[in-house]
Parts: C-alpha cells; sequence; structure tokens
C-alpha cells in the first residue's frame, strides 16, 4: 500500500521524516514523499538533512502568495497528484495550509488522511491567524488523529471526534532531534566548522560560544508568527536590543525567518548591534547544535517549544498563549509575550538565578521517547 508523506514548510519537513523512515521499514507500506513546497528554500533544506529525495514535487511556491491563493494550488495540485498516483493514504503534519488543503482534496477524492500532531489547540476560536483553524478544520477530515500527547487527545474528545480515530503516539520531532543529537554526538563538529558554516564570525564565535556556565554565554532567538508581524517583531527587537546593553557579556545569535515582515524590523532594529549576530536560517543539524550550545532560548517556534527540554534549555515563549501547554506546565517554556519589560524580567531571571536556571534545564520532556514514528507506522499497518 502506498502512503503519501505530505511536507511544505520546514517544520514540517522535520517531523515528517522520521515517519516516512518508519514505513520504508515497513513490509506492507511504501511512502512516497510528496513535498508541495510552500516555502521552498527552508522546506529543501531541512530535507536534505535527513537525505530524502521527494518523489514528488509540486513546487508550488510563488513570490508575495496569498493564503487564499496557495490554498487553491495546493487543493488543484494535490487532487492532481491522487488521480495520477492513486496513494492508498496521505498523511499530513501540523496547521499550515499544505495541511489543510491537501487534507480537503484528499477528502474529496476518498482517500485516508492521517493527522501527525493531532489535537493542539491554544482554545483562541477568534484567533484571525490561520493555524488554529487549519488544525481544527483538519481534524474531522482525518480518519486518523495521531495526536502527541494526553491533553490533546482530550481536546479532540472535547470536540466530540471519534475516539475510534485518535492515538496518542508522542511527537515524532522528538525521535528527529534524539536522531540528530546522537549523530552530532558522534560527529562532534567543532564550533568553528559550525559558524563557518552558518555565517557567525570568528569573534562572536570566540567570545560567545565557549558553552561556560557564566561566561561565553548566547541567547538563541527566532521567530516567525504572523501574530507577531509589525509591533510585537519591534517590541522583541528592542528587548534584546536592551538586554545586550544591561548584560555586554550575553551573546545574541538569532537565524532571521525569510519572511520579509520578519526581516526588516530585525535588521533594521539590531542591524548594527555589536553583540547580536543576525544570520540566514540555518541547516537543522546545525540548529540542534547551536541550541544545544546556547544558554537558553528566546523563540515563538512551535517546534523548538518542543525540542528544548531534551537538551535542557529552558525556553521564553514569545507569545500570548501556545498550543503546546505541556512545556509550560512542566516548567521548561514560559509565556513571555511581546512586551519588552516581560522579556527582559524573564531573561535576566535565567542570567542571574543559577538555581532558577537549573530547575527549568533539568525536567523531563513532556512530548514523547522518539518512538512515535514507529509506533504510528504500525498503527496504519495494521489499519490501512
Ligand atoms: N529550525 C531550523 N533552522 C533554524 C530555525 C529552526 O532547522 O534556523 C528548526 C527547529 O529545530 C524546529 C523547526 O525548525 O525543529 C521549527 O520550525 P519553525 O519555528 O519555522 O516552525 P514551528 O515549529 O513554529 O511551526
Amino acid at each position: 500500500k502506498r502512503v503519501a508523506v505530505v511536507a511544505g514548510t520546514r517544520p514540517e519537513a522535520i517531523k515528517m521524516a522520521p515517519v516516512y523512515f518508519a514505513l520504508k521499514k515497513s513490509k506492507t507500506l511504501e511512502p512516497v514523499f510528496l513535498s508541495t513546497a510552500q516555502h521552498r528554500q527552508m522546506l529543501d533544506q531541512a530535507v536534505g538533512v535527513f537525505g530524502i529525495q521527494p518523489e514528488f514535487d509540486l513546487d508550488l511556491m510563488q513570490h508575495g502568495q496569498t493564503l487564499p491563493e496557495l490554498t487553491g494550488r495546493v487543493i488543484n495540485a494535490v487532487t492532481e497528484f491522487i488521480e495520477k498516483e492513486n496513494p492508498d493514504a496521505m498523511l499530513v503534519q501540523g496547521d499550515t495550509t499544505t495541511v489543510l488543503a491537501s487534507s480537503i482534496a484528499a477528502f474529496y477524492a476518498s482517500v485516508p488522511v492521517g493527522h501527525v500532531e493531532a489535537g493542539l489547540r491554544t482554545g483562541n476560536m477568534r484567533s484571525p491567524f490561520p493555524e488554529e483553524m487549519n488544525r481544527k478544520l483538519t481534524t474531522p477530515l482525518a480518519r486518523w488523529n495521531f495526536c502527541p500527547t494526553e491533553t490533546s487527545r482530550k481536546n479532540l474528545l472535547k470536540e466530540g471526534i471519534d475516539p475510534k480515530t485518535i492515538s496518542v503516539t508522542g511527537n515524532t520531532v522528538i525521535d528527529a532531534l534524539l536522531w540528530m543529537r546522537e549523530r552530532l554526538r558522534k560527529d562532534g563538529i567543532p564550533a568553528l566548522e559550525v559558524a563557518e558554516r552558518c555565517g557567525i564570525p570568528e569573534t562572536f564565535c570566540t567570545k560567545f560560544m565557549r558553552s561556560g556556565k557564566t561566561n561565553g554565554r548566547f541567547i538563541l532567538v527566532t521567530g516567525h508568527r504572523r501574530e507577531s508581524f509589525g509591533h510585537g517583531f519591534e517590541n522583541i527587537c528592542h528587548s534584546v536590543a536592551e538586554l545586550t546593553k544591561q548584560y555586554p557579556d550575553v551573546g545574541i545569535l538569532y537565524p532571521v525567518h525569510l519572511n520579509p515582515r520578519v526581516q526588516e524590523p530585525v535588521r533594521r532594529i539590531l542591524g548594527g548591534n555589536a553583540n547580536v549576530t543576525l544570520i540566514e536560517p540555518v541547516g537543522y543539524r546545525d540548529f540542534i547544535w547551536l541550541m544545544d550550545r546556547s544558554f537558553f532560548v528566546l523563540s515563538d517556534s512551535g517546534g523548538v517549544q518542543e525540542e528544548a527540554p531534551s537538551l535542557g534549555k529552558p525556553v521564553l515563549v514569545m507569545r500570548e498563549t501556545t498550543e503546546r501547554p505541556e512545556g509550560v506546565e512542566a516548567g521548561t517554556c514560559r509565556l513571555v509575550g511581546t512586551d519588552p519589560d516581560t522579556i527582559l524580567a524573564e531573561a535576566k531571571l535565567l542570567l542571574e538565578n543559577d538555581a532558577e536556571y537549573q530547575r527549568r534545564s533539568s525536567l523531563q520532556n513532556p512530548y514523547g521517547d522518539g518512538k512515535s514514528a514507529a509506533q504510528i507506522a504500525r498503527i496504519l499497518e495494521e489499519t490501512i
């Protein structure tokens, strides 16, 4: 039986790679990787790290694309793919336009859909941003809802979703992370090599990347959410600038998302700051290396919130709400919004209070044990 594994953006590629490989091991299932290329460059970077060559590439990204245009293009192109290739099932991951639009195409063509990372909810139904609605609308279209945690399972039960469609499998991001962490430990890559590949100046590397507990520290920053476009990103950048003033011995390393609405304020406000290094998004391998070496992480990323507990890195989450409350409840992650005073106060706490830092960096990861993809493959083997 053929299973189409769909991915359109960087996090989808990272979280689907373990599923693709688990399906490859199956005797009865054959995966084909279908790239929509919603975000061309960042998807390719992530796919490349795992050595995956997508069997099908719809190449849909267009300059200045809008969500309605993209949605239409994905529905049409995935429908054509289904007509030609006739897959027995389709797997989607997460909450992007690729996920919802591919699920609609599969539903119309009566191809059963499996939703990997199902059941995440912020609870904010009035959010004008697409993610919550994308994942919520994908749920009833799915024949299999693979929930990462018990909390996400309960979210679906509350919505009246048929329990027979739901399994708690853990999050495949942990499978990818543990695989990568193992590989990095074996390879033992020198800091200067990573720095050179990522465009990090040698001076930054020698000053801030010494992995000392109280010297040579850096904070890793990432951010890309629509809800922070405009004032949110400006506030974040002003907080980062203020941090470098108050803590000249702490560096800031910021791989800036390629979206022009992120690039513009970040480069305008932080561009000339000597203690801030702005780089292009980096490959997954280098990103995990950098996260492992950082002191803590300041981010609005979903995947980073899930990965950080396994690397013992506290995360200040630059959002008002999160659909991933487990990391906050466990204590590794803390919601700080985009208010500069709050960000500064929370960063200070981590930089100055060693006991608090130790507590938050030694907690268990609530998102999985690295065996999620194998569970998903087994469920599909038994039920397709
Ligand atoms: N990541 C990466 N390179 C970077 C920044 C992040 O490979 O420069 C990885 C990170 O390890 C995580 C994923 O990308 O697995 C998160 O992607 P993103 O923040 O874009 O999306 P989200 O998780 O918020 O949906």
